[in-house]
Formats: C-alpha cells, sequence, structure tokens
C-alpha cells in the first residue's frame, strides 16, 4: 500500500550512526527543524568502532555528552600476546597521554559504538530531536529549491514523501544516497578476506589485558574486555572462511580452537557479523541540496580506529554551516566548504588508516588522535598578522584550551566559552573587541582574556602561551577562523556567516 504524505523540513538525515545522531544533536541545539530516519527499528548492536579520540571527546564536550561517555567508557588495557596457553609479553599498544592545560583529554577513550550511540541518541531526545526508527529512505530526487524524498516504513511497506532544504546522506558505507547520486568511491585495494567479529561473555580470561592470539598461520584473534559491561569484543582476522558461520555453536568453536579458552567459557554470543575491511573515498561530499557524511563519503580499514572519529567530525563540521544558512541567511557557498575542508583531512585518513593496515602494526600513537588536523588552507580561514614565529597558533588551527578564572577568581577554562552552538571571539592582552553589530550580536560570544579590563583572566598565562596576543574568532566546531591585531579585519570576515541582510530566521 503507497500513501503520499508531505512532511516539510529543514534539514533530512538519512541513518542514526554516530553520523546521524551527531548531525542532529548539532541541528537541535541550532533550532533547525531536522528529521532523522533509520531504516533499522533500533540503533545498531554490535561493540564496532570502540575507540574514541582526544579530539573526538572535546566534539562530544561541546555537544554535552562527553561526562556520560567517559562514565561509560574506560582506558584500553595493555595489550598481552599469549602462545601456547601462556602470556608471553605485556604492551601497552595505545600510547598513554597526559592530560595538558590546552588538551584536557589526552587518551583514547575506549566505549562499545552500541552504548556511545544509546548516550547520542539520549542527548538527541534531551534537545527535543527524535529517530524515526523503522524508516528508510528508498529515492531522492531534487530541484533548486529542495530534496524531495521517499520514506519507506520497515513495518507495513507504506511510503511517503518528504520534503526538505537538504538531506544528509549519513547512512554508511553502502550508502544508499551516494548510488542515488552516482558519486563514484575509489581508494586503495585492502587484501580481500572476511574477519569474525562478535561480542561475547567469556568466562576465566582476566579484564586487565587486551588478549592478543597470533595463529601459526597468519591472522589473529583479539579479545578486548570492553569498559563498563562484562563483554568482550572478539576478533577473528582474518578467517579461513570465505564466509565465516556466524551462528553462536560456529563462533564458540572458532574462539576456541584459535585460544586456549573451551567452547563453555565462551558462555554467550551477543551480537556476531562479518567484517570485510574496505577503504574508500567519495570523489565529492556535496551534489547540490545532498551532501555525503561518514562512512557514506569514506570508508577505511579499522586499523587505527579513525573512521567513527573521523564520520562525528563530518557532522560537526557540516551543522553549524547548516545553522548559519538557514538561520542567518549565510550564502549557499558557505555549504560548498564542507566538502573543501573534509575531503583533505579524509584522504590523509586513508592514508594513515591503509597504512597501518598494510603495516600490521600494532602501536597507537598520539598522531591518531585528530589533535593536529587543521583547516589553514581553508577559504573561510584568513590570519591578518605578520611575522608569526614558525610554531605560533594561526588561523585554521583547532582552538585549545587554557585553565582562567572569571574577575572574582572562580575558574573556567576557554572550552566553557567555547561550548554551546555560537562564535567565540577571544581578544588576548588588551587588544580592542569590534562593536557588535544587530547581526551577530547574541551569536559571538566576546571575552577580552587577560589584559587591564578582563571577561577572563589568564592566572597562570596558559592562555596567552597558547594563542599570544590579538584577536581569535573562533568558529562553532572550535577551529580558528580569524586571527587579526585589530577589529576591521574580524567585522569583515563575521559578515561571510551574518550577513546584513540575513537576520536570524526563527524555525
Ligand atoms: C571492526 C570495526 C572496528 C572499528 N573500530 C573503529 C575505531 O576504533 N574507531 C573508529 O573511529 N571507528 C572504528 N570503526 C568504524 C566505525 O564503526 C564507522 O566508521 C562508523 O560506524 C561510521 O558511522 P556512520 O554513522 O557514518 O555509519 P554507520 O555506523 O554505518 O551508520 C549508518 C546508519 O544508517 C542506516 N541506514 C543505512 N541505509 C539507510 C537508509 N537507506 N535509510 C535509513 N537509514 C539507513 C544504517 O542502518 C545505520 O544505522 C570500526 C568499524 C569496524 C567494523
Amino acid at each position: 500500500m503507497t500513501m503520499a504524505m508531505t512532511v516539510d523540513v529543514e534539514v533530512l538525515v538519512a541513518g542514526a550512526g554516530p553520523t546521524g545522531l551527531a548531525l542532529g544533536i548539532d541541528l537541535a541545539r541550532r533550532g533547525v527543524r531536522a528529521l532523522v530516519v533509520e531504516r533499522q527499528d533500533r540503533l545498531s548492536p554490535g561493540a564496532r568502532g570502540t575507540g574514541l579520540q582526544p579530539r573526538t571527546q572535546e566534539v562530544y564536550d561541546d555537544l554535552g555528552v562527553l561526562a556520560a561517555v567517559r562514565a561509560a567508557g574506560g582506558p584500553y588495557p595493555p595489550m598481552a600476546t599469549w602462545r601456547d596457553g601462556r602470556k608471553t609479553d605485556v604492551f601497552e599498544m595505545v600510547e598513554r597521554v597526559a592530560p595538558t592545560p590546552h588538551t584536557p583529554y589526552a587518551d583514547t577513550l575506549m566505549i562499545p559504538q552500541w552504548r556511545n550511540l544509546e548516550l547520542l541518541h539520549g542527548r538527541l531526545a534531551e534537545l527535543g530531536g527524535a529517530v524515526a526508527f523503522g524508516t528508510e529512505l528508498t529515492a531522492i530526487g531534487q530541484d533548486a529549491a529542495g530534496v524531495t524524498a521517499e520514506l519507506t516504513s520497515a513495518a507495513d511497506g507504506t511510503t511517503r514523501t518528504v520534503r526538505a532544504a537538504y538531506l544528509v546522506g549519513a547512512d554508511g558505507g553502502r550508502s544508499v544516497v551516494r548510488r542515488h547520486l552516482g558519486v563514484p568511491m575509489s581508494g586503495p585495494d585492502l587484501e580481500p578476506g572476511a574477519a569474525l567479529l562478535t561480542d561475547l561473555r567469556i568466562d576465566g580470561l582476566d579484564r586487565d589485558h587486551w588478549h592478543r592470539f597470533p595463529q601459526p598461520h597468519g591472522g589473529f584473534v583479539m579479545l578486548l574486555p570492553l569498559a563498563g559491561t562484562d563483554h568482550f569484543q572478539c576478533m577473528v582476522a582474518p578467517s579461513d572462511a570465505a564466509t565465516p558461520d556466524t551462528g553462536p555453536e560456529a563462533v564458540r568453536a572458532t574462539v576456541a580452537d584459535r585460544t586456549h579458552l573451551t567452547t563453555d567459557q565462551i558462555r554467550e554470543v551477543l551480537w556476531t557479523s562479518v567484517f570485510r575491511p574496505r577503504a574508500g573515498m567519495a570523489e565529492r561530499f556535496r551534489d547540490g541540496r545532498i551532501f555525503l557524511a561518514g562512512d557514506a563519503a569514506h570508508i577505511h580499514s579499522p586499523a587505527g580506529g579513525q573512521g567513527l572519529n573521523t564520520s562525528v567530525q563530518d557532522a560537526y563540521n557540516l551543522g553549524w554551516k547548516l545553522g548559519q544558512v538557514l538561520r542567518h541567511g549565510a550564502p549557499d557557498a558557505l555549504l560548498d566548504t564542507y566538502g573543501t575542508e573534509r575531503l583533505p583531512v579524509a584522504a590523509g585518513i586513508l592514508e594513515t588508516s591503509t597504512r597501518l593496515h598494510r603495516s600490521g602494526s600494532l602501536r597507537r600513537g598520539r598522531d591518531l588522535h585528530q589533535l593536529t588536523l587543521h583547516y589553514r588552507e581553508s577559504p573561510l580561514t584568513a590570519d591578518h598578522r605578520a611575522g608569526l614565529a614558525p610554531n605560533a597558533l594561526q588561523a585554521g588551527d583547532r582552538a585549545p584550551n587554557a585553565p582562567c578564572a572569571t574577575p572574582d577568581g572562580t575558574p573556567s577554562h576557554l572550552f566553557d566559552a567555547f561550548r554551546g552552538p555560537h562564535f567565540t571571539l577571544l581578544a588576548l592582552g588588551d587588544t580592542e573587541l569590534p562593536r557588535p553589530a544587530d547581526e551577530w550580536s547574541g551569536h559571538v560570544h566576546t571575552y577580552r582574556v587577560g589584559g587591564r579590563t578582563p571577561d577572563l583572566t589568564d592566572p597562570e598565562g596558559h592562555a596567552q602561551q597558547a594563542y599570544g596576543e590579538g584577536l581569535f574568532l573562533v568558529r562553532p566546531d572550535g577551529y580558528v577562523a580569524v586571527a587579526a591585531a585589530e577589529p576591521g579585519p574580524v567585522t569583515a570576515e563575521l559578515s561571510r556567516y551574518f550577513p546584513p541582510s540575513g537576520a536570524a530566521r526563527a524555525a
């Protein structure tokens, strides 16, 4: 039975994985009317991507979900290698890094993806957003004014039509949106071979190590005790069979056969899937009013734990730009910078994860933390200062944290000032702030940091050490858009986000 009904939303998001949920949260807090549709009748189960990199933790801090995620997750334990039923060596696979005033979240956090999704979904609901489960995007078309999408109910096969100003395909590696658009995806070949990925309850194996069982003829079994649960994530790679048997008894037998565990010790098989590593990138991330984000735009080997992180950061890059266009009348060209900025990032990460995949190296260092990713070459980036020291913070860089204080001595952080959907303008030292304009007043939070009349004092000089002196306009996604020594250039750059004719529009 087919039922035609038109629902108008500003942004339709296909897929409630990490990308779609993060985007849903960002749009909800901007008052953008978004609809997130998910073809499954629930969030995806399975521990899959467990590593939350420091930069993604900063994003989660801003999205208001970090405290819950840190409470639910934990650090990666050291890795223990087993041979002939004995641990032969123990080492730190994931480099441990101490926090600093500029980088409060310095370690990779482990959290099963299903739990991560639950917490993101909870945050979305808290902000008044929702996911339409059991709703599959089945067809799309677009014209100059918007996107028309056909949604099919998994329950009864009925279809309805939704009209949206924009569509974001956050529908995973096999993206229907990407295929409808005919956007090619290409990338390096990873060796063929299926891995068995399964979440288990196991007796008789300690939870203080990530257990690795190298196999005599190549390949390995890895058993990771998942923080906040009594589960282990198990990867058998590669599996001998072309397509591994995912039945619970076969899974027990496969794991027991390759470890010292007995089938009885593998108490429960909670979730199983077959995973074939692939690598590739879409040729473009935008087609008219339709965007690709997350795995729909780029897929990586899991080596290095970059996929989920890069996906969430796509959403974070796109969310505020959609907000500026829909709420503040910023020109549509702002949305082109989503691809301009994210394509090179995705390409770099694809290269890194492919290199790690091929090398078989187990060590995971701070180069994977995604803290040094920058948009220095972006058309949105403008540095109006001359004679900078080579290691100085530049426009395009991630805006670091610094512990500060309010004038009455209450401790505060720059990250507190950044948290929320607004821009932040920092005036370091005694640099003069620009006069507020109607278009951006209230949407750009200004702070004099240090200097004679501070809004935030810099008692230990951490802000000055990170930023130097001058004006720094920090984008809602935490990157320095503009650095200048005086207000003129900042006012000019702000008009690109808050054009004079585009007074704030209601939802
Ligand atoms: C073994 C393994 C280990 C990994 N380890 C890591 C790691 O440590 N760190 C890391 O960062 N990443 C890791 N990843 C990658 C990570 O899981 C993915 O990058 C991440 O899930 C991508 O998120 P996404 O939201 O873009 O896509 P997905 O998570 O695939 O979500 C897409 C959603 O869209 C839905 N959908 C699909 N089609 C439609 C449609 N037509 N209509 C409506 N809904 C639709 C799907 O049901 C799904 O819920 C790992 C992956 C694997 C398999």
